[in-house]
């Protein structure tokens, strides 16, 4: 029986697991930069202060080597990051031709390394999905990396590896869905016109990169631009009225979901108004859906709500129950966070003791209900 046909329920049955790496404890962007704010490493402690992350199912990220990336990346666009993190600089011509050191991609210490360790993670979770299972990678999600350029604060693409990784074992159905703030423009560039890839992205409409407006079923690519403020029950609309039916009917092999924290009201970088119970919907209702999940991060640049959504991310697939209120050891690791942003100097109480924000419930416009006429 071809690899394909197989069903969900004859796949080995493996617990869930976590691939994680030290490199993103002590790696900054640069003190300025957006990024420049604890996010794995604190998904890392929370789960671990909760109990959800034995030693047995977390795994260490490898590097991504050159080679690999060069499946998608340009050889001299790979050299040209490795260079930047060798000499720590950037030059004239790798800001014109890669724009490295320009346009928020900034060189720092691990310029390379960083980006190519998410990649190897992604890479990594492909190969042990071979035969089916549940992984989160929340180090990956970068989904903006070009071919040959940096953009968006993403040097490679670990989604586009991670989808030709499993078209290389041979699946014939990957189905990719991304719910970050930014619509998913490196990833359907690089693959939308491949009949084997289902893309389908929830998005905020007027925001950058400023593309993502267009659907078309017979190419298998959902695009939901969605208007400003959009809240839990609109989201929750657009879920189940629009991506899970696309999915369904698609009967993936493999799922990547990137579930970048972005879209949450509480971040400063969107103005879309979801709660976190979003993220753990979108999980519920997609991972039963392929025999291969692979959860990663993306975007979010509030690490309050970064680190707590994530770690919702990760109990809703390995199934943790979550505490109402958290233990005194989670707490103590996001009353230490300090973030410069204005939004970090009195932060809501809920942020310090719980992991779930409050509901963003609401009318569906009709803008949004719209949206899933395609
Ligand atoms: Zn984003």
């Amino acid at each position: 029986m071809p690899t394909g046909e197989r069903s969900a329920t004859s796949f080995l049955m493996q617990a869930p697991r976590f691939i994680g790496s030290e490199i993103y404890r002590r790696s900054r962007y640069g003190s300025k930069h957006p990024l420049a704010i604890p996010r794995v490493s604190l998904v890392i402690d929370l789960c671990r202060a909760l109990g959800w992350l034995p030693d047995d199912i977390y795994i260490d990220s490898p590097t991504a080597t050159p080679e690999q990336l060069s499946r998608f990346h340009d050889p001299t666009y790979i050299e040209a990051v490795i260079d930047c993190e060798r000499e720590q600089r950037t030059t004239e011509a790798y800001k014109a031709r890669h724009n490295l050191g320009a346009n928020g991609n900034p060189v720092f210490g691990e310029i390379f390394r960083r980006p190519a360790t998410a990649c190897g993670a992604t890479l990594l979770a492909a190969d042990l999905l071979r035969d089916g299972g549940k992984i989160y990678s929340p180090a990956g999600g970068t989904h903006h990396g070009q071919p040959d350029r940096a953009s968006g604060f993403c040097y490679f693409n670990d989604p586009v590896l991670g989808i030709l990784a499993f078209l290389d074992q041979g699946l014939t159905r990957v189905a990719y869905v991304d719910v970050d703030a930014h619509h998913c423009d490196g990833v359907e560039d690089a693959l939308a016109d491949d009949g084997r890839v289902l893309i389908a992205s929830v998005h905020e409409r007027e925001r950058w990169p400023f593309t993502g407006r267009i659907s078309d079923p017979d190419r298998h690519l959902y695009n939901f631009a969605a208007p400003r403020e959009l809240n839990d029950d609109e989201f929750g609309w657009l879920l189940h009225e629009g991506i899970v039916p696309a999915v369904a009917k698609f009967r993936p092999d493999a799922l990547i979901l990137q579930g970048g924290a972005d879209a949450l009201a509480d971040d400063p970088q969107s103005k879309l108004s979801l709660s976190n119970n979003a993220h753990v919907a979108a999980v519920l209702a997609l991972a039963p859906l392929a025999p291969r999940v692979l959860v990663l991060g993306g975007g979010g640049y509030n690490p309050y709500a970064v680190g707590r959504c994530w770690s919702r991310i990760w109990a809703a697939l390995a199934g943790h129950e979550e505490p109402d209120l958290l233990p005194a050891n989670a707490v103590a690791l996001l009353d230490e966070i300090t973030w410069s942003h204005s939004r970090g100097r009195r932060p809501p109480a809920h942020w310090l003791t719980m992991l779930e924000d409050i509901p963003h419930a609401g009318t569906i416009r009709q803008e949004v209900r719209a949206l899933t006429a395609i």
